[in-house]
């Protein structure tokens, strides 16, 4: 335990919460459960011609979702201009950094001439020692590297990296319109926040020598760091959309459980031993950052699709209930508003959620549940619902009608006293109730559908299929 661990998740508003980013929040979220710490979310908003307010809504939704709760925040980095501005005129003041006055084009020609004689096209330092002000002239205001030396950053996962100072330009820490650039307020914040633990994605990489150097000129401790693999598709590209939905609420719409996606996600670049299925109370017990990899994690979607069939069936009705509720509402299986209980809806549910993988197939198989008006197989209905059945669908409802305890067994009895008195296969009879009480040839067990739909709502659908065997 280590109380005083504080994490981020620092996600960029720019478009829906990919499922890389949600890894990098549960990684998080986990290491700081697993300490006690607390987990901040802040976001990323400064990037003005790209971030949404639709897209910030995403986010908090879909992390509401997986159930990644936050302990501080949302900090909107929009909202902290004050304190940005107030570190650039401290860095100018130590120092640090300066106005540059170059204009675009003059930085142009600079850059293609350093290219024609092979040097590497830096910021070649024209501003820096420069003392006056010229009047209404446009800047920005450039950090001050070192212009030697080494920066060394202690990544938890890679050991220590060592950069030359050299290599680095003299970054823009302010745009001519007075904004923040994005190396600059990562920094800012996570000293502000006092982040102990930087945990992100590799992709980060080359900007954390930057960032270290921020962090001397500021004089603030480094956070330690731990960058984490990104995840590829199975052709070992970056996942991308070619590779299937990469957006989280995707999955949610699709009928993932949070849980599943949260199983998986985890999997992906962290183990504990050969164990595959975590309750959250286990993740949170055993994550560690040693048992992360490095190497690249490659996503699969049938073994998300896997777990998610695993949790379907072993998560208390009730409770699958809360998820599925809103599926059997978009699917328009129950309408907007139906008044129905969780009860009433998690009733059906052990007859469903053996054998389906998501919860969208497990509502398109319940339609005959909930819905008053059935959609009809109409070639299995003019097959099954005949004359000849007819004597038998009769039979039937007389001895429900006397059923006084509709359970499965009781149901059971009566079947086996009509073909035996009919003196017909089960199949002969099974399949018209089947038809009359589902509309498909396909359904759960028969005896199970007529224990869940009931007495009343069975013999008045047997009745129905009467009527259309007399008029078709
Ligand atoms: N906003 C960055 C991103 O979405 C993350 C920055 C960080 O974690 O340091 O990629």
């Amino acid at each position: 335990m280590n109380d005083n661990v504080r994490v981020r998740f620092a996600p960029s508003p720019t478009g829906t919460l990919h499922i890389g980013g949600v890894r990098t929040a549960l990684f998080n979220w986990l290491f700081a459960r697993h300490h006690g710490g607390k987990f901040i979310l802040r976001v990323e908003d400064t990037d003005v011609s790209r971030s949404t307010e639709e897209s910030i809504e995403e986010i908090l939704t879909a992390m509401k979702w997986l159930g990644l709760h936050w302990d501080e925040g949302p900090f909107k980095q929009m909202e902290r201009q004050e304190l940005y501005k107030e570190k650039v005129e401290l860095l100018l003041k130590k120092g640090n950094a300066y106005r540059c006055y170059c204009t675009p084009d003059e930085l142009d020609l600079r850059r293609q001439e350093a290219q024609k004689k092979g040097l590497k096209p830096k910021y070649d330092g024209t501003c820096r020692n420069r003392n006056d002000r010229p009047e209404g002239v446009p800047f920005v205001i450039r950090f001050k590297t070192p212009p030697d030396g080494t920066v060394t950053v202690h990544d938890l996962l890679r050991g220590k990296i060592a950069f030359d100072n050299q290599e680095m330009d003299d970054l823009i820490i302010q745009r001519t319109d007075g904004t923040p650039t994005y190396n600059f307020v990562v920094v800012v914040d996570d000293a502000d926040m006092g982040i102990t633990h930087v945990i992100r994605g590799d992709d980060h990489l080359s900007n954390t020598p930057r960032q270290a150097l921020l962090y001397e000129a500021l004089e603030v401790a480094q956070p330690k760091f731990a960058h984490i693999s990104m995840i590829l598709g199975a052709d070992k590209a970056r996942l991308s959309k070619r590779h299937g939905a990469t957006s989280v609420l995707a999955y949610r719409d699709m009928g993932y459980l949070p849980q599943a996606v949260i199983n998986y996600l985890v999997r992906l670049g962290w183990s504990h031993g050969d164990q595959e299925i975590f309750t959250q109370e286990e993740l949170i017990r055993h994550f560690s950052l040693e048992n992360i990899t490095t190497s690249a994690a490659v996503f699969n979607p049938e073994k998300l699709l896997w777990l998610n069939q695993e949790y379907i069936k072993n998560t208390p009705p009730l409770e699958l209930s809360e998820h599925w509720e809103p599926i059997l509402v978009k699917e328009g299986i129950l309408s907007e508003g139906h008044g129905l209980s969780m009860e009433a809806i998690a009733r059906p549910i052990s007859s469903l959620n053996q054998r389906a993988t998501t919860l969208v197939e497990m509502a398109q198989k319940s339609e005959f549940y909930f819905k008053t008006e059935l959609e009809f197989d109409e070639k299995a209905r003019a097959k099954f619902l005949t004359p000849e059945t007819k004597p038998h669908l009769e039979m039937l409802i007389a001895s429900l009608a006397n059923l006084n305890d509709f359970s499965e067994t009781e149901v059971e009895k009566i079947f086996k006293d009509i073909i035996e008195q009919a003196d017909i296969k089960l199949g002969k009879l099974a399949q018209p109730v089947r038809i009359a009480l589902t509309g498909k040839k396909e359904s759960p067990g028969i005896y199970e559908v007529l224990h869940l739909l009931g007495k009343d709502v069975s013999i008045s659908r047997l009745n129905s299929a009467i009527d259309w065997i007399d008029a078709p």
